[in-house]
């Protein structure tokens, strides 16, 4: 039995899997496209991470969640858009869902997620990630674990862990709304975190 976890090819989930490599537990990596704006970005850099630790990335498609928040088309185009809510109804529910189904048919016990400190959506919350993980133990027939071992990290020390977990945080990919292919838009909220906690590190 072993570890899959939720590879969305962000920093917090890349630090996820470092984690667990680390801790020899030889994890396995989903990344579920559910029609994100980054989905391409986000999806070479989970393949780029998962093929340097020479590991299979399985891709399961959700598309057709409703068309708010992340998935608002109108958002990209909205000038005030750093402020609007970026929160995509249920969507962590649904992740642990698909890779619920996932991990049991994959003789997988365990399922990671990278939620950290800051993330403050009501599907990240401890309280559901408890409630979620005790769901689990109920749901399939083996019965499966949900982590989140960030959870209660700041960003910040997130930047910290990649180094100690043999992640390159500019392996990873943060924008949720490329500007043009490849190239982060500066201006959303992940955009503005990652330029804040690394100039804080440059000052150090
Ligand atoms: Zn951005």
């Amino acid at each position: 039995m072993g570890e899959l976890v939720l590879l969305s090819g962000g920093l917090d989930s890349a630090v996820c899997f470092g984690m667990a490599v680390c801790a020899g537990r030889m994890p396995s990596a989903l990344f579920v496209d559910y029609g994100q704006p980054a989905v391409a970005e986000e999806m070479h850099a989970a393949r780029s991470l998962c093929k340097r630790f020479e590991t299979e990335l399985a891709v399961v498609n959700i598309r057709g969640l409703p068309s708010v928040g992340l998935l608002d088309p109108n958002y990209r185009s909205n000038p005030s858009g750093v402020r609007h809510s970026a929160y995509t109804p249920a969507r962590n529910l649904a992740l642990i869902a698909v890779a619920a189904s996932h991990a049991e048919a994959t003789k997988n016990d365990t399922i990671s997620i990278g939620a950290c400190a800051e993330d403050n959506y009501p599907d990240t919350s401890e309280t559901f990630i408890a409630t979620a993980n005790a769901l689990l133990g109920i749901a399939t027939n083996k019965p499966l674990s949900l982590i989140a071992p960030l959870r209660s990290v700041e960003k910040r020390k997130v930047y910290k862990l990649a180094v100690k977990y043999g992640i390159d945080p500019k392996e990873t990919w943060s924008c949720y709304y490329p500007k043009t292919a490849g190239n982060p838009c500066g201006r959303c909220t992940p955009c503005l975190a990652r330029r804040f906690v690394e100039s804080t590190e440059a000052e150090r």
